[in-house]
């Protein structure tokens, strides 16, 4: 078979373009194929994101959300460090704070996170500026207790030289002084304690003004420090969670879409099927089905019909042949029909005298030989009288038309079976009854010999009759006797020679009881 070609070939639909079943099948499938094929490197990559992102998280995320804890929980001993600095009075404990809170900005929180140096440096800052504001302000504070001091304890003596009973009144001391001042020959004593006065409340404002300047820096720094705090507290928490965050949202996504191209390409891999199943429907199974529909019409002696063109070229080869295969088909029952005929005509003419039409001596044997022995069987053997003398007389030909003419005699009475009337050779002939007694076969036998000698067929030479004549014997089977069929001819032939010896144109049935006539033994 051509493979090669595989381009159009002109039929009914005009150009069709036609390929092998192997490349037909390959094309069919080589869709799904391919799909499979995208499918497997597309899952494989969202496999490979989905592990690259779960190790990540694990060896990387995971430990880093750890560390962000702890550096949570330094971030809040941190605050609590910052805000005992913020809030003590007492220096000592204030120093602790410190210390602890400047180591804690220097190793704990940071260490963990290098992204944080920035915030670090910018912490340890903030916590050397607010101790030296809170330096400052327990410096102001003792001025303002000092001065204080100062200031009551000038009050008190004023208010013995002024003889107030309360020196707490600080404008009416202020007042007294004026008067001691302005009046003549003032006491310097009380003018000293005055100076003390005045000196010691303005370094108390002094102090006052200083110690709330430092209280408002040092609430500024750590309004500032809370602030950072929360910064760090954010990244801390914010940066490993959210690394974690955005790998698992990878991994889902990876996940999602591995799902939805499982789902999509399963879709589609049926969708091919179901085309692949209709074009192999179209092109090879209804193709193939039509060609065995049409072997099998072929074979029950129907036409082929006019085929479709199918694309397989294999298949389209088969179908051609077809129409071939039916022509020779065709052919050949008519042919086997003749030949039957011949063989019909063939058997009948080997199974007929060729002269008279009767059966032959085979088919006479034959005859005998199938029949049964369930049933009673007369045979009745004719021959023509003195029919030497009758060619003699008349000649070969007239002879043979004689012959011809006991024969069909014969026929008609037996109704035309040459099955039961039969040449047996010469001018000898035989029937075959079945299923009839001894007495029909006589009445049968005797009817033959009146019609023969009804034909009137001259015959001047005979001592017999003016005409020709027949002697018939007859021989009967009873039905289940063992007789043989040679010994019914035997029979059949003695009766006929009695017939002969008797004076010929008689019926003679066969009589065992009978003594045999001369000669008769012989035959
Ligand atoms: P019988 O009455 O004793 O039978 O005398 P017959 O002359 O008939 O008997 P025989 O046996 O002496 O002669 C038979 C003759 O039949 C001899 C032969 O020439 C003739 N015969 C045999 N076959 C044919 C045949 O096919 N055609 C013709 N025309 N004659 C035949
Ligand atoms: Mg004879
Ligand atoms: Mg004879």
């Amino acid at each position: 078979m051509d493979t090669s070609n595989t381009t159009a070939s002109p039929d009914r639909t005009g150009a069709f373009r036609r390929m092998g079943v192997y490349r037909f099948i390959m094309l069919a499938l080589l869709p799904t194929v391919l799909l499979l094929t995208l499918v497997y490197w597309y899952i494989d990559d969202n496999l490979h994101e989905i592990k690259t992102a779960a190790g990540s998280t694990n060896e990387v995320h995971l430990p880093g959300i750890l560390k962000s804890q702890r550096t949570l929980i330094n971030i809040e001993s941190l605050r609590r460090y910052v805000e005992t600095v913020y809030n003590a009075t007492d220096v000592e404990v204030r120093r602790d704070a410190l210390i602890n809170a400047l180591a804690l900005a220097t190793e704990s929180v940071f260490e963990a996170n290098s992204r944080f140096v920035e915030h670090a440096a910018a912490a340890r800052a903030l916590l050397h500026s607010l101790d030296a504001v809170k330096k400052r302000s327990d410096q102001a504070r003792k001025e303002l207790a000092r001065s204080t001091d100062i200031f009551a304890r000038a009050a008190a003596r004023l208010g013995v030289y002024a003889g107030m009973d309360d020196a707490r009144e600080s404008e009416a001391l202020f007042s007294y002084c004026a008067k001691v001042r302005s009046a003549s020959g003032a006491v310097p004593r009380i003018l000293a304690q005055c100076a003390a006065l005045r000196e010691s409340r303005e370094d108390m404002e002094t102090a006052r003004q200083r110690h709330a300047q430092a209280d408002m820096e040092a609430r500024e720094i750590w309004k500032r420090f809370d602030g950072l705090l929360r910064q760090l507290s954010d990244l801390a928490s914010s940066s490993e969670a959210e690394m974690t965050y955005l790998a698992m949202e990878r991994i889902s996504r990876a996940a999602g879409r591995s799902h939805l191209i499982v789902y999509l390409s399963g879709a589609l891999i049926v969708l091919i099927l179901c085309v692949f199943i209709l074009v192999l429907h179209r092109h090879v199974l209804s193709p193939i089905t039509l060609a065995s529909r049409s072997l099998r019409r072929i074979r029950d002696g129907g036409r082929v019909e006019d085929l479709p063109p199918v694309r397989v070229r294999e298949l389209q080869d088969m179908l051609n042949i077809l129409p071939m295969v039916s022509r020779h088909v065709t052919d050949l029952s008519a042919r086997s029909g003749l030949l039957e005929q011949e063989k019909d005509r063939f058997r009948s003419l080997s199974l007929v005298d060729g002269l008279t039409g009767a059966g032959n001596r085979r088919h006479f044997d034959a005859c005998l030989a199938r029949s049964g022995r369930d049933r009673p069987l007369a045979l009745l053997m004719l021959d023509v009288d003195m029919f030497k003398l009758y060619n003699d007389t008349y000649g070969h030909l007239a002879g043979d038309s004689a012959l011809m003419a006991v024969a069909r005699t014969m026929l008609e009475e037996l109704r035309g079976s040459v099955d039961q009337a039969f040449r047996y050779g010469g001018e000898e002939f035989c029937a075959l009854l079945s299923g009839v007694s001894a007495a029909e076969a006589l009445a049968v036998g005797e009817r033959l010999r009146k019609r023969i000698r009804n034909l009137r067929i001259p015959h001047q030479s005979s001592p017999v009759a003016p005409h020709l004549t027949v002697s018939i014997g007859v021989a009967l089977r009873e039905a289940g006797s063992p007789m043989s069929n040679q010994e019914l001819v035997e029979h059949a032939d003695k009766a006929l020679y009695r017939a002969k010896t008797s004076g010929r144109n008689q019926v003679c049935f066969y009589n065992p009881a009978v003594s045999p006539l001369p000669g008769e033994t012989a035959l």
